[in-house]
């Protein structure tokens, strides 16, 4: 789904629940969609929307990531650096995707399959406990990495 297309459905799904899409919240958005890739944590992601609305405060970024957390629209991940970032939920995505994390480089790869059913199943019988998402994070060392060591 391109950016546009992204962009409308997300206003709606806004509009619906009573928010309104502001030029600013919608520059906050934009920023998202396209560094779908990055995680970007709040003041960087104040950086780039302050490059397309310039008169956009902090406040404003931190609230509209807020409202965008509440309604599902994106998840707050935090990894080594503790810092909280935030990252857009794939469209339809049951569950949250899971995260691999490398020590070496720092890279972060993600996973689209669920993976994790069967654990869910596991943890519904044995707890009682009924699973409605989950974050996942593997630490451990890229292919990239990997490749790199061998070579040496
Ligand atoms: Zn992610
Ligand atoms: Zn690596």
């Amino acid at each position: 789904m391109d950016t546009i297309t992204q962009l409308k459905k997300i206003k709606k799904q806004l509009h619906e629940s009573g928010f309104k899409l502001t030029p600013q919240r919608e520059s906050t958005l934009l920023v998202l969609l396209e560094n779908e890739k990055d995680h970007l944590a709040a003041e960087e992601i104040y950086v780039r929307v302050k490059e397309k609305a310039p008169e956009i405060g902090l406040a404003t970024v931190y609230r509209t990531l807020e409202i965008l957390t509440e309604l599902k629209v994106v998840n707050k991940v935090s990894f080594n650096d503790g810092l909280s970032r935030y990252d857009l939920r794939k469209d339809g995505a049951k569950h949250f995707h899971h995260h691999l994390l490398c020590l070496e480089c720092g890279q972060i790869e993600e996973i689209e399959d669920d993976l994790l059913l069967e654990v869910e199943k596991v943890v519904d019988k044995q707890y009682g406990f009924l699973v409605k998402d989950h974050r996942l994070t593997f630490h451990g060392i890229c292919r990239n990495c990997r490749a790199e060591k061998n070579q040496l």
